[in-house]
């Protein structure tokens, strides 16, 4: 199943996008996917209600604009350097254990909503990234059983400010946080959808040229590692993110020198099985 969210931001309604690439409107569900959705088996209510009631329910406008597809979690995991062709395009050794950061959550916006270049920014940089949406409460997971931890699967593009991320000290949060930053969307899929995370094409482009195609066979730590690995240092809340990296082909890593984004240009980008988004790049505000 997949599950969308429509309507103007902040005040998005849930939906499901069908098979045929409709959209119902799943208001007459009642509840909005977040935290509480996840934890108690929401998506199988979802799915015994959209049994019942999704071919008299109201299909959601051509035209609306896509929220991102769940409410904002309590937090979103990124983990760097998790591909080996963008870690060597990075000049380092891929890492022994995990690299974990966090982006804040006032990041997370629609798949086609504009990117607002924030103040003083020079080098917004793009990362196409597979994301795992956690569907239980997960502390001290083993690999073994990190699968059930996973509600679905969502395309995410992880969006950078270099200049604030590595070259004012400290951590990476301050290059990753700005509002805008997280685009998700435009559908969660839930795991049945993604038999095998770790085989889906990913690709992106800049105004219509190819800057990333690579694939998730690249992670050198795999979802359930991850899941496992980041929920020994922190609870893991059910809609909570997890944002596996990204791999080759980011301004950062263009030869013979990096390039970024400025005001005008336009992202799109894709991931197997999770659709396609498209950001447009603004000025500040
Ligand atoms: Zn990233």
């Amino acid at each position: 199943m997949k599950l969308i969210r429509f309507g103007p931001s902040g005040a998005e309604r849930p939906g499901i996008q069908m098979d045929d690439g409709t959209c119902v409107d799943a208001g007459g569900f009642g509840r909005d996917y977040d935290e509480a959705f996840f934890s108690d088996r929401g998506i199988d209510q979802l799915r015994d209600w959209a049994a019942r009631h999704a071919d008299a329910a109201p299909r959601v406008p051509t035209d609306a604009r896509r929220g991102p597809p769940f409410r904002r979690p309590s937090k979103i995991v990124c983990i760097g350097l998790n591909f080996r062709d963008h870690a060597a395009e990075s000049g380092m050794a891929p890492p022994e254990e995990p690299v974990i950061f966090l982006k804040s959550t006032t990041a997370l916006t629609g798949p086609d909503d504009p990117i607002v270049m924030p103040r003083q920014a020079s080098k917004v940089d793009w990362e196409v990234e597979l994301a795992v949406v956690v569907g239980a409460e997960a502390r001290y997971v083993t690999k073994e059983c990190a699968d059930e931890f996973v509600a679905g699967y969502v395309l995410h593009n992880d969006y950078s400010e270099r200049s604030f991320q590595l070259e004012r000290g400290g951590q990476w949060v301050r290059g990753k946080s700005a509002d805008t930053f997280a685009p998700m969307g435009p559908f969660l899929a839930t795991r049945d959808e993604i038999p095998d995370p770790h085989r889906l094409g990913m690709w992106l482009t800049v105004n219509g040229e190819v800057r990333q195609k690579s694939t998730t066979a690249q992670m050198i730590f795999d979802v359930p590692t991850l899941i496992s690995y980041v929920s020994q240092f922190m609870t893991l809340l059910p809609g909570d993110v997890i944002s596996t990296g990204t791999p080759a082909g980011v301004g950062l890593g263009m030869r013979p020198s990096p390039v970024y984004l400025k005001p005008g240009d336009c992202v799109e980008l894709g991931i197997d099985g999770l659709g396609r988004a498209r950001q447009n790049v603004v000025e500040s505000r």
